[in-house]
C-alpha cells in the first residue's frame, strides 16, 4: 500500500498511566458545593420524590448530613429553606428567625470551618411564589431590591460565607453590596446567578423548594434559553455591581454559555447542575439503563472543561467518594 501521511493521535492513549498524564481536566472535590434544603419543624428527613437522595431537613436532624458533608472533604453547601409561613413580602427570608438563617447558625457553629452559602431570594417565601415583590401581575424591580438586600444582611449576620442572590433583578448586586457594606459585611463575597435561564430544568426543585408561581412565570426575569449575547450583559452588569462569582444556571445545555463566561471575564465561574439534570440522571440509573457513576463523572468533567472552577452539584457526595475510589 502507498504510504500514507497522517499523525498517530492514538500514541497518546496507549496506557492508562499516559492518559492520565496528558488529561486536560481534572474534577476535584474541593471545587463542590453541596445545595441542602431545610425546613421548620422535628424529626424531617423526607426524600424529595424527584429527587432520590435529596432530602428536606428539620434542624434536629440536619447534624448528621452536614458532618457527612464534612467528612467527605466537600468544602462548602448552599442552603434553601422552606418556611412554614409564606406572606405578600416574604418576609420569611429577611427574618432573623428564618430558617436559613437558624440553619446557618447551626451549621457554622458545628463546623465553623464549612462554607456556608445563603440563597438570597424571596420565592419560597412569598404566598405568590414570585421572587420579587408583585403588584397588579407585575414582579417589581426596585421594590424587591430593598427585601433582598434585607434578606442577604440577615443572612450574613446569621454567619453565612457566602451571599448568593439569584432572583435576577436588574441592580441585585449593585443592592446586596451596599447593603452588606452599610452593615459592615464588606468582607462577605457575593456569588452572583449572573446568567440563569427561564428553564424546564428546575421542576424538581419547585417541588423540592415548593416555589412555584402562583400565576404566570418567570419570563419577564429569567432570561430566554435562546440568547447567548444576553448572557454576557447580564455578566457584564454583575461584573460592574461587584459581583465577586458569576453562576451560570442550568449547566448541561448551557456549556457554550459558560465557555463564553469564563472567556469574557476574570472572576470564578460556578456551574449550577440543577434538579432536572439530577432527576434525569437518577431516573436512567434507577432503570439500570446507564451507569450512574461514570455518567455523572463525565458531565461533571464536561462543566469543567466548559470553563467552570466551581460546581454546584445534588451529586457532590456520591462523586466525592467516587473520586477518592478512582
Ligand atoms: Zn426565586
Amino acid at each position: 500500500m502507498e504510504q500514507l501521511n497522517f499523525r498517530r493521535n492514538r500514541r497518546l492513549r496507549n496506557s492508562s498511566a499516559l492518559r492520565s498524564m496528558v488529561r486536560e481536566t481534572v474534577v476535584r472535590k474541593e471545587e463542590f458545593i453541596y445545595p441542602i434544603f431545610v425546613v421548620e419543624g422535628e424529626n424531617v428527613k423526607e426524600e424529595i420524590a424527584s429527587m432520590p437522595g435529596v432530602y428536606h431537613f428539620s434542624l434536629d436532624l440536619l447534624a448528621a448530613e452536614v458532618d457527612e458533608v464534612v467528612s467527605l472533604g466537600i468544602p462548602s453547601i448552599i442552603l434553601f429553606g422552606l418556611p412554614n409561613a409564606k406572606d405578600a413580602e416574604g418576609s420569611e427570608a429577611f427574618s432573623d428567625e428564618g430558617i436559613v438563617q437558624k440553619a446557618t447558625r447551626f451549621v457554622k457553629e458545628r463546623h465553623p470551618g464549612l462554607v456556608v452559602i445563603a440563597d438570597t431570594c424571596l420565592c419560597q417565601y412569598t404566598d405568590h411564589g414570585h421572587c420579587g415583590v408583585l403588584h397588579d401581575g407585575k414582579v417589581l424591580n426596585d421594590p424587591s431590591l430593598e427585601l433582598l438586600a434585607r434578606t442577604a444582611v440577615s443572612q450574613a449576620k446569621a454567619g453565612a460565607d457566602i451571599i448568593a442572590p439569584s432572583n435576577m433583578m436588574d441592580g441585585f448586586v449593585a443592592a446586596i453590596r451596599q447593603g452588606l457594606d452599610a452593615a459592615g459585611f464588606e468582607d462577605i463575597p457575593i456569588m452572583s446567578y449572573a446568567v440563569k435561564y427561564a428553564s424546564a430544568y428546575y421542576g424538581p426543585f419547585r417541588d423540592a423548594a415548593n416555589s412555584s408561581p402562583q400565576s404566570g412565570d418567570r419570563k419577564t426575569y429569567q432570561m430566554d434559553p435562546a440568547n447567548r449575547m444576553e448572557a454576557i450583559r447580564e455578566a457584564e452588569s454583575d461584573v460592574a455591581e461587584g459581583a465577586d462569582f458569576l453562576i451560570v444556571k442550568p449547566a448541561l445545555s448551557y456549556l457554550d454559555i459558560m465557555r463564553d463566561v469564563k472567556d469574557n471575564f476574570t472572576l470564578p465561574v460556578v456551574a449550577y447542575n440543577v434538579s432536572g439534570e439530577y432527576a434525569m440522571v437518577k431516573a436512567a440509573a434507577q432503570n439500570g439503563w446507564i451507569n450512574e457513576k461514570d455518567v455523572v463523572l463525565e458531565t461533571l468533567t464536561s462543566m469543567k472543561r466548559a470553563g467552570a472552577d466551581i460546581i454546584m452539584t445534588y451529586h457532590a457526595k456520591d462523586a466525592a467518594r467516587w473520586l477518592e475510589e478512582k
